[in-house]
């Protein structure tokens, strides 16, 4: 192979490089022959076939299972400070409708492995950026892509929400904080769906907000006109916010962070609901609170169900599969004939037929027959690229009982 670039070289295993060819941006350390070149985390190298040719370009992390995060599989092209100016221009063009539409001003403007800028997530909102760096490749481009995001985005400041625990498996610390600029305000406010939410970039969980549920709001916001609304794992109330000025007659917000629920009343009081007669905010773990209502005799004409990832690696599926059939079998109970139920997983282990599975075994013990009106999925801001398809994580189904 050709030593153009000089960099340190990483060597397939004979049989190995199918994936890399059909650009899948990752390169598991059990794929890998060689390493010549002594390369440190977060250094550049190049990728070859065990026959010696050359296949792509990437960065390395030996602490991590994907030694190699690909960025190119063009020979020529350095994956130097203009490399990554076209990925974020790229990224924003992509979004240039939503940056366009005044009724949305927080939205994900790069994705990660599936805008071709492995490790790097950016949400907007507003003036403001929210960055995780999540790898050891752009932990070491730092500053680089601190300052193109400064002179491509002109943001009154950047947050870096650098916390998320996936650090640790690239032999990294958790950080957060301001990174760029101005402080945001406490309770930035942003719009989505012509609704308004006041969001804490620096205290807030994940980076604030869940930008990528807006979408599967604005279609519960639509139907839930007349209905009472059961809302479990609220967080700040967007299904909530969303439902109400669909004209929802009534919302019960459940969450275990009392301070979420504090931030639901913020955000419903930002709309003009009140959240005395209009809603109810209930503190506790949706397990029990579910069982609660149920022997109350609550019912609900709409029930969310949107939990955390339960599923965070193969050892927990079982144990993932039991609690996401649990909660959907409370929240069918709690039903009244002919409601809807708006389901959802984030686990990227829990393909979109297992979840239906789990779905219809709650069904089933329910003593319900289901429908499924639509299919939901993360928002376009979350792209999914056919050649990484780990990328899709969220996964929804919206249904009626009978
Ligand atoms: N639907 C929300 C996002 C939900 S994030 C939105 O649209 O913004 C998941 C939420 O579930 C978090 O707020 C977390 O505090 C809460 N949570 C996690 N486990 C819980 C449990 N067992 N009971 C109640 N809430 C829980």
């Amino acid at each position: 192979m050709s030593k153009s670039s000089n960099l340190p070289v990483v060597t397939l295993h004979p049989g190995k490089e199918k994936p890399v060819r059909q650009r899948h941006p990752w390169v598991f350390s059990g794929a890998i022959a060689s390493v010549d070149g002594q390369p440190a985390a977060g250094d550049l190298v190049d990728v070859a076939a065990a026959s010696g040719e050359w296949l792509a370009r990437g960065y390395f992390n030996a602490r991590s299972q994907i030694v190699v995060r690909l960025l190119t599989w063009e020979q020529p092209e350095p994956c130097d400070v203009d490399f990554w100016r076209r990925r974020l221009v790229a990224a924003a063009a992509r979004r240039a409708a939503l940056a366009a539409d005044p009724d949305t001003t927080a939205y994900r403007l790069v994705y990660a492995e599936s805008d071709a800028a492995p490790g790097l997530i950016v949400d907007r909102y507003g003036d403001w950026l929210a960055v995780q760096f999540l790898t050891a490749g752009v932990e070491a481009r730092r500053e680089l892509l601190l300052g193109l995001l400064a002179e491509l985005c002109t943001p009154a400041g950047i947050v870096d929400r650098s916390d998320a625990s996936v650090r640790r498996q690239e032999g990294l610390p958790l950080r957060s904080g301001l990174a760029w600029g101005e402080r945001p305000p406490a309770d930035l406010e942003l719009r989505e769906n012509g609704l308004r939410f006041p969001v804490d970039l620096l205290g807030g969980q994940k980076t604030g907000f869940y930008l990528d549920q807006r979408e599967n709001r604005r279609i519960v916001g639509q139907l839930a006109a007349g209905r009472r609304v059961l809302n479990a794992f609220s967080f700040t109330g967007a299904f909530a916010v969303n439902a109400l000025a669909g004209g929802a007659t009534h919302v019960t917000n459940v969450d275990s962070s009392y301070d979420a629920l504090l931030g639901a009343e913020a955000a419903l009081r930002c709309n003009r609901f009140d959240p005395d007669r209009q809603a109810e905010g209930v503190a506790g773990d949706v397990f029990q609170v579910l069982r609660g209502f149920r022997d109350e005799g609550r019912v609900f004409d709409m029930v969310i169900l949107d939990p955390p990832k339960f599923a965070r690696s193969k050892a927990e599926l079982t144990g993932a599969t039991r609690g996401y059939k649990d909660i959907n079998l409370l929240g069918l109970r709690l039903l009244a004939p002919d409601g809807l139920l708006a389901t959802f997983s984030c686990s990227g282990l829990v393909t979109a037929d297992l979840f239906q599975k789990i779905v219809f075994g709650a069904s089933v013990d329910a003593g319900r027959d289901v429908q499924i009106i639509a299919r939901l999925s993360q928002g376009a801001d979350h792209p999914v690229l056919l050649s990484f398809p780990e990328g899709e994580y969220l996964k929804g189904l919206l249904c009626r009982a009978a």
